[in-house]
């Protein structure tokens, strides 16, 4: 067997020009959805995933601000530049770039953003939601992950779905997704015995542990679709998974390619969040 690969970049494109239409439409209403997106520091990697979040929203019409503040900057300072976004009537999503320097303290930071505005789904209120079932914005990458299998026309209802990973950001909310579309979920940390009994049990396998290739085929039940989260740098300047790709597509049914999966969709996710949120806060 031969995997379908799941084409993330086609599928975010697909994404981004319905939420274009949308966008038009709010706009030929007087209304443009604007993100504001806040950096704290000079990390070279979160500046690049800044830039492209702020290049997206400008393809999709929407405005956006990007706040670069410098890396000595006071918590009290930034919670007070998210205090004045939260008013802000021309502000409809919010996002700080994660991480934030040790000085400052990432929950607090996180909880200050108003929960009508939080694109990235982190407030505590937000996950609450989500675990109850009653979703308002969700994590953008996993709900990326969601959309993937979506469209790609693999059946989750009553499905085994095996996590593996259980970050606040990926993995927990990943899990609540596929359970709230009826998945018999499984999730999986490090501190999982035998975890290749797991994974070969799974008719959805999604894999988000920051440990390159660490899924490889024979941990894989043929036909499975694998969503594979991981991007992680080799020595040699190259992006891989946290799935070995080469082993696992003989194996599985569907899988994601690292670059070009799962992570086009993260943004084009942040672009569905912050053009939807609008709704939020006009009642
Ligand atoms: P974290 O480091 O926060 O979490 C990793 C999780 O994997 C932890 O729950 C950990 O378990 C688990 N884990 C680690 N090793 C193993 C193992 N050997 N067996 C089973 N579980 C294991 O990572 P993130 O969730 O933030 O990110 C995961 C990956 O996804 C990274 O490669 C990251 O770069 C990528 N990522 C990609 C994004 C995208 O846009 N495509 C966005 C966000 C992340 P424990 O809790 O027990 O320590």
């Amino acid at each position: 067997m031969t995997a379908q690969i799941i084409d993330g970049k086609t599928i975010a494109q697909q994404v981004r020009a319905e939420w274009k239409l949308r966008a038009d439409k709010l706009k030929s209403r007087g209304i443009t959805p604007g993100l504001a997106v806040i950096i704290v520091g000079e990390d070279p990697a979160s500046r690049v995933y800044v830039a492209n979040k702020v290049k997206a929203c400008a393809e999709l019409g929407l405005h956006s601000e990007h706040i670069a503040l410098s890396a000595d900057t006071s918590e009290a300072t930034l919670l007070a530049k998210i205090a004045e976004l939260n008013a802000d009537p021309k502000i409809h999503g919010i996002l700080v770039q994660l991480p934030v320097p040790k000085h400052i303290d990432s929950d607090k930071v996180l909880n200050a953003i108003s929960p009508d505005k939080d694109v990235d789904g982190f407030h505590p209120f937000n996950v609450g939601a989500l675990a109850t079932g009653n979703m308002r914005f969700a994590p953008c990458t996993p709900y990326g992950s969601l959309i993937l299998l979506q469209k790609s026309g693999v059946s989750i209802e009553g499905k085994h779905a095996v996590v593996v990973g259980r970050s606040n950001i990926v993995g927990k909310p990943m899990a609540l997704l596929l359970l709230q579309h009826n998945a018999t979920v499984t999730i999986c940390t490090s501190k999982t015995v035998d975890l290749a009994k797991f994974t070969r049990d799974a008719d959805i396998l999604v894999v988000a542990t920051g440990k390159p290739r660490m899924v490889t085929g024979e941990m894989i039940k043929p036909g499975a679709a694998v969503i594979d989260v991981g991007i992680n740098r080799l020595p040699d300047g190259k992006l891989c998974g946290d799935v070995d790709f080469d082993s696992a597509q003989k194996v599985a049914g569907w899988i994601t390619p690292v670059p070009g999966g799962v992570g086009p969709m993260t943004i084009a996710m942040l672009l569905q969040n912050t053009a939807g949120g609008q709704h939020r806060q006009r009642g």
